[in-house]
């Protein structure tokens, strides 16, 4: 049994134990952690006793909410059957045959096959290797190179940050490795420029095929994209975006990746991203929503052209030793369950996403946001000093933002100044009007800041 403590004890017992990932040491050793105790929905407890609203679902994961007793006991049962076993060397277990099978029934149509991974990252370097096998099976090895887009991600793995396009990562230990290439975002609020959004989008997606022909398609391999640019800033493409991706990439033989560890499990009214853009991948990374953040586990589904392929190439030499880790198929069979069984994914896309997008377009008018944007239950602020001209304040605003949302007890996440956030799929029309309310009144708080 852990002793009773204190925040002041959990804060200094992890200032000197605990590395957390995405910190500075140095700052977080000065301030201390915000310690997280228990969840309920929507909701978190602090260590303090405040109640928080989670507008960022954990790390856009908690699709189902917090607090869902069929998730435990679906451990719990799995536990005791079996509690681990792999998938190497000819084995298998029925938890991850039938979440394979389970996922396949819910996939777009030919994508029937998963390859299992404990993370999103895992499953972005499963991707790498993956492609450059699948195109040296087909006798073009030197189909190697994959393509990217700048202020993509993809994780943070030495594979995944390279496939992301994240600077200050590639910053950390000479990233990417050789045989990446990122072209442009499709990013008009922040890059468009005095371009029209619509014309933008086309010049965006126009990069692709410039950077295929730069490369030379017989050395490109895939070409990977979030639908939806999540870490990068909840960067929605203009409309015109990703069909003009469709076309340049019917013209030429590469697979084309979809990222969706965000994206998946329902966050914008469909089962897959892809398919709210129509979109038709080779492979699509999951994670996150998979298992609702219950216990770590990712994937990537792979269209049956794919598989065929990969059945023709003899042993694939790669795997993890958590692959469809029986506990966590577990908990992702019953939490596909939930989301199918309570239609939570129907309801988002007829009800829940409507009213958050509605209400979230209600932001616009406040002095400080230059475009409240959202689809799903996705939706982003843009904090600008001039609405018009889009210009941002001076050395940034973002964080102190974020500041009084914690003040407030609101999670909402800062990509420099642009305000995220990504609630639980469960959320319901009183907690939507809640979280507007605290978004405005951090809005407020902000402005008064900077006032002052
Ligand atoms: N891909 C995307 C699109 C993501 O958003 C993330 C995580 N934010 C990852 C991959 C990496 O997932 P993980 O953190 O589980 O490794």
């Amino acid at each position: 049994m852990t002793q009773p403590r204190t925040t002041a004890d959990w804060q200094a017992l992890g200032r000197q134990h605990l590395l957390a990932p995405f910190s500075d040491y140095k700052q977080l050793g000065a301030k201390g952690a915000r310690i997280i105790q228990r969840a309920d929905g929507v909701y978190l407890w602090d260590s303090e006793g405040r109640k928080i609203l989670d507008a960022m679902a954990g790390l856009w994961c908690v699709n189902v909410g917090y607090g869902r007793r069929e998730l435990a006991d679906a451990t719990h049962r799995q536990m005791l059957e079996l509690p681990y076993y792999n998938l190497f060397f000819q084995t298998a277990h029925p938890p991850a045959i039938e979440l394979a099978a389970a996922i396949a029934e819910i996939a777009p149509a030919g994508m029937r096959h998963v390859f299992f991974a404990g993370s999103g990252s895992e499953a972005n370097d499963t991707v790498l290797r993956l492609v450059r096998h699948y195109w040296a099976i087909k006798d073009q090895p030197q189909k190697k190179v994959i393509i990217g887009r700048i202020n993509g991600y993809h994780g943070s793995t030495v594979a995944g940050a390279s496939l992301g396009g994240m600077k200050a990562m590639h910053g950390q230990g000479d990233l990417p490795i050789p045989g990446i290439e990122h072209i442009a975002q499709p990013y008009w609020y922040g890059e468009g420029g005095a371009m029209d959004p619509q014309a933008f989008g086309e010049w965006a997606a126009e990069e692709l095929e410039k950077k295929i022909l730069e490369v030379g398609e017989e050395r490109v391999a895939a070409f990977i994209a979030e639908p939806i640019q999540g870490a990068g800033g909840v960067i929605i493409p203009p409309q015109s975006y990703w069909p003009r991706v469709r076309k340049i990439l019917a013209r030429y033989d590469i697979l084309f990746v979809a990222d969706e560890v965000i994206c998946g499990f329902g966050r914008t009214g469909e089962w897959f991203g892809s398919q709210y853009y129509g979109l038709e991948p080779d492979l699509m990374p999951i994670a996150k929503g998979l298992t609702s953040g219950y216990l770590p586990m990712g994937g990537v589904i792979v269209r049956d052209h794919v598989a065929q392929t990969l059945a023709e190439g003899g042993e694939f030499y790669h795997g993890y030793t958590y692959s469809g880790h029986p506990v966590a198929a577990a908990v992702a069979l019953e939490n596909i369950r939930i989301l199918r069984e309570e239609k939570i994914v129907e309801r988002v896309k007829a009800e829940t996403a409507p009213y958050l997008q509605k209400r979230w377009q209600e932001l616009a008018d406040h002095p400080l946001v230059g475009e409240a944007r959202g689809l799903g239950m996705l939706g982003a602020l843009e904090l600008v000093q001039d609405k018009k001209s889009r210009t941002r304040f001076p050395g940034g605003i973002g964080m102190r933002c974020r500041e009084h949302c914690f003040a407030n007890g609101l999670i909402m996440r800062a990509v420099g100044d642009t305000m995220i956030v990504s609630p639980p799929l469960v959320i319901d029309r009183e907690e939507i009007d809640a979280l507007i309310g605290l978004v405005r009144t951090c809005l407020d708080a902000t402005a008064r800041e900077l006032a002052g």
